[in-house]
């Protein structure tokens, strides 16, 4: 981006407006998004770029009841990519194609109306709740994009106004702004702004509580003002106005403690309970199944943002087994793209089944999980994809000492940190 100098504000080369949103070349050259967007236009015409969204947009206009993949089919869709997590699997197949029968609704005769259902993903990091939102992603027929809530602070602080979420969507449908209002919107660390104190008056909380109330107007379906290439609002930038009340919402967030409010709470009720008889076993290993939403506002999410939410679901911690699966079964499992790899330099690699075992010993007990079987599997690979390829061998096996020789010579701060 853009750097001012003497005071001055660059301007663009080619347009000469001046701008803080400029793409800078070398030699003190700059240009503005409308130019670049200008440019790209004309590259289409001339038939030396295709435009690349165009054959999605069709795509899009064309949603219809019989072709629609139904929940069962979505989740099958998942399975193949993200490992167990049945239960948000099931909740997020099930949003999404309410959410396409919500678009097709035919005008109401009866007085009913599908009602939008935003959805609320709990579960501890690593777990998968980026990974379900980017696999859905795949089949989605409606545009849809990933946006980070640790950005967003209230309007006037630094950092971005929540309307900015929605420029990456419309960039997405490139500025079909019809498009954009019927897409999905995948929030991520939506517990980054949640209500610092109890108490808001003692210090403004600019990250928290103001942001969730401008969030809230997104979520409950208004027209806002988006600028439409992201960041903070300027009075001279254009907006698109965009209608959210078709526009679904998933939010994610670790919450981490939640699982002290969650006990807190059932502890409180189990006392309720004991009185009647009716105490219930309680799986304290697994507390987040129990996650209701007023933990979510013991967390300091406002009531209102909770309402706007109304499908809260949890994602498992992940178990040794579902480790180990991750290694290999997934679609596009790691192992299977290290065999990808060496494929292409005409190896055969295998891995003695021990060294999953081991890999995944090692995720557990320096408490990596799955981002960090990637880091492990790499130290344990990286010579052998460094070697392999010039000595090329028609199979080459990795065995058990030879993934613990690597790992335990590997330096485990920097693994830890490379999660
Ligand atoms: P988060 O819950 O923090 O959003 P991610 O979805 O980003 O976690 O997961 C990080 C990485 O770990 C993913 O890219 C994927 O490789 C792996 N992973 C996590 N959970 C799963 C899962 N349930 N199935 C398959 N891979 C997973």
């Amino acid at each position: 981006m853009a750097k001012k100098s003497n005071n001055q504000k660059p301007h663009c080369s080619f347009c000469g407006r001046e701008t803080d949103n400029l793409l800078q070349g070398m030699d003190g050259a700059y240009i503005c998004p409308d130019c670049l967007q200008q440019g790209n236009l004309i590259l289409q015409e001339m038939g030396w770029t295709q435009p690349v969204k165009e054959a999605k947009k069709e795509e899009d206009k064309a949603l219809d009841m019989d072709s629609l993949p139904k929940p069962e089919q979505i989740k099958t869709f998942l399975d193949q990519y993200v490992i167990g997590q049945d239960e948000a699997k099931r909740f997020l197949s099930v949003a999404v194609y309410n959410h396409y029968k919500r678009l097709l609704q035919p005008v109401s005769e009866d007085g009913v109306e599908i009602e939008k259902s935003n959805i609320i993903l709990v579960g501890p990091t690593g777990t998968g709740k980026t990974l379900l939102a980017k696999t859905i992603a795949k089949m989605l027929q409606v545009p849809f994009t990933i946006v980070d809530a640790t950005v967003l602070t209230q309007a006037g602080y630094v950092g971005e106004d929540v309307e900015s979420l929605l420029s990456r969507l419309l960039q997405e449908c490139d500025y079909d702004v019809k498009q954009a209002e019927r897409g999905i919107v995948f929030i991520d660390e939506i517990d980054k702004i949640a209500r610092k104190s109890d108490n808001p008056s003692i210090t403004r909380d600019v990250s928290g509580e103001g942001v969730q109330q401008a969030l809230l107007k997104l979520l409950e379906g208004s027209v806002v003002n988006v600028p439409p290439q992201g960041g903070r609002k300027h009075p001279e930038q254009e907006f698109v106005h965009v209608n959210t009340q078709n526009i679904l919402f998933i939010c994610g967030g670790a919450f981490d403690g939640i699982e002290r409010k969650i006990g807190q709470r059932l502890n409180t009720q189990m006392v309720g309970f004991d009185s009647v008889g009716q105490r219930k076993r309680i799986d304290k290993d697994n507390l987040l199944q129990y996650i209701a939403p007023q933990d979510l506002k013991s967390f300091g999410l406002i009531p209102e943002i909770i309402g706007r939410l109304p499908i809260l679901t949890y994602l498992e911690p992940l178990s040794r087994e579902a480790l180990r699966n991750i290694l290999t079964e997934p679609k596009n499992a790691i192992i299977k793209q290290y065999v990808k790899l060496l494929a292409m330099d005409g190896v055969r690699l295998r891995f003695e089944p021990a060294v999953l075992d081991y890999i995944v010993d090692k995720a557990m007990e320096y408490k990596l999980g799955a981002r960090g079987l990637r880091s492990l599997a790499e130290t344990v690979m990286m010579d052998v994809m460094f070697k392999v390829p010039s000595e090329h061998p028609a199979e080459y096996t990795v065995t058990l000492d030879y993934a613990r020789r690597k790992i335990e010579a590997a330096d485990m701060i920097r693994l830890k940190s490379g999660v």
